[in-house]
């Protein structure tokens, strides 16, 4: 069984069971969204890295201070909410001064960098385990989901995707080169896209960010949306950087499948991409446009055509 009909079968059936009236989104989207006044929803999502799982074990306690929130704060870009707090329940094997100072400092980086305030927490003994839950707002009925997508939309992808992907080869290297040093940063430290979420609100007609890959994160807005997209692959935003590190092709690839950038996806009518400040556009690219149907379009044929074969045969 996996992740999503383990949460389907299990947890989705107690969604909703009491029709609390001021949760205006349950499960299923980047965050959940509570009513709570007239003009203000809270954007809200919690999320959990596992030593040896989400991170290597020894992981550098700075970077997974910055990471563990620039990971949960960017549901909030996704969501294009204002960020407010956070709570950290911390599990740790022991308490370790060298360790415990060095990860706060990443925490508080963090906190400055995103404008998110420490508002409480938990912590216990145990092997190491982080959750965070991090608190946005949104003008009232202003969050962008996952389901709004529409058949003409643009498909948009912010920044260069595939090098927190390309990075997972270099962890370990003594002496990286600079484009090394180029991706290892991009795993490190990723900057969730906050500001470019809340530019986004009232234009975007769907948002997600790329935990999970963009061919992934991508069929997430269109199952919700039900609708399909065609992709123009040429037109995705490949890393300069991994391209001379792993070759175009390669590249092409981590930009399609690997995770871990926290860029953002969206979809936009044509009309409103128009309207938006060039500042905006320029951060982000036109990758293809929604359809009706179903699943992604396009992108199997010329990666074929490359050599690659995404979608098996077909
Ligand atoms: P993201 O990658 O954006 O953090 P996830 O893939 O972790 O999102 O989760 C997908 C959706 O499933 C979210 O809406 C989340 O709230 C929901 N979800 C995950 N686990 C559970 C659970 N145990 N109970 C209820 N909902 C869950
Ligand atoms: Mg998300």
């Amino acid at each position: 069984m996996g992740e999503f009909e383990l949460i389907r079968r299990y947890f989705s059936p107690l969604a909703g069971q009491s029709r609390a009236a001021s949760l205006v989104l349950g499960p299923g989207d980047d965050c959940a969204i509570e009513r709570v006044g007239p003009g203000n929803d809270l954007v809200f999502s919690v999320d959990t890295l596992v030593e040896g799982v989400h991170f290597p074990a020894g992981y550098n306690p700075e970077h997974l201070g910055w990471r563990a929130l620039a990971v949960a704060a960017s549901d909030l870009a996704a969501m294009g909410a204002q960020p407010v707090c956070f709570t950290l329940a911390l599990t740790l094997p022991e308490a370790s001064p060298q360790w415990l100072d060095r990860f706060s400092r990443g925490l508080a980086r963090a906190s400055r960098a995103f404008g998110l305030e420490l508002a409480g927490g938990d912590t216990t003994r145990g092997p190491l385990t982080l959750t965070l839950q991090v608190h946005g707002e949104v003008p009232a009925g202003g969050a962008i989901l996952r389901s709004g997508a529409t058949v003409g939309d643009y498909v948009c992808v912010s920044g260069a995707l595939g090098e927190a992907g390309a990075a997972l080869d270099y962890l370990d290297t003594a002496s990286p080169s600079s484009d090394q040093l180029t991706v290892l940063k991009r795993y490190h430290s990723p900057v969730p896209r906050l500001e470019l979420g809340i530019a986004l609100q009232g234009v975007a007609s769907a948002a997600i960010d790329i935990s999970d890959g963009l061919l992934a994160d991508l069929g997430h807005i269109l199952e919700a949306s039900a609708v399909g997209a065609e992709l123009d692959s040429q037109a995705v935003p490949v890393s300069s950087a991994v391209s001379r590190l792993k070759g175009r092709e390669e590249a092409l690839r981590l930009a399609l499948e690997a995770g871990d950038d926290y860029e953002l996806c969206v979809t936009t009518p044509p009309a409103l991409w128009e309207g938006l400040p060039e500042s905006v556009r320029t951060q982000l690219s036109i990758i293809g446009k929604v359809v009706a149907g179903s699943g992604i379009q396009g992108v199997d044929r010329v990666l074929v055509a490359g050599g690659y074969d995404h979608f098996g045969s077909k």
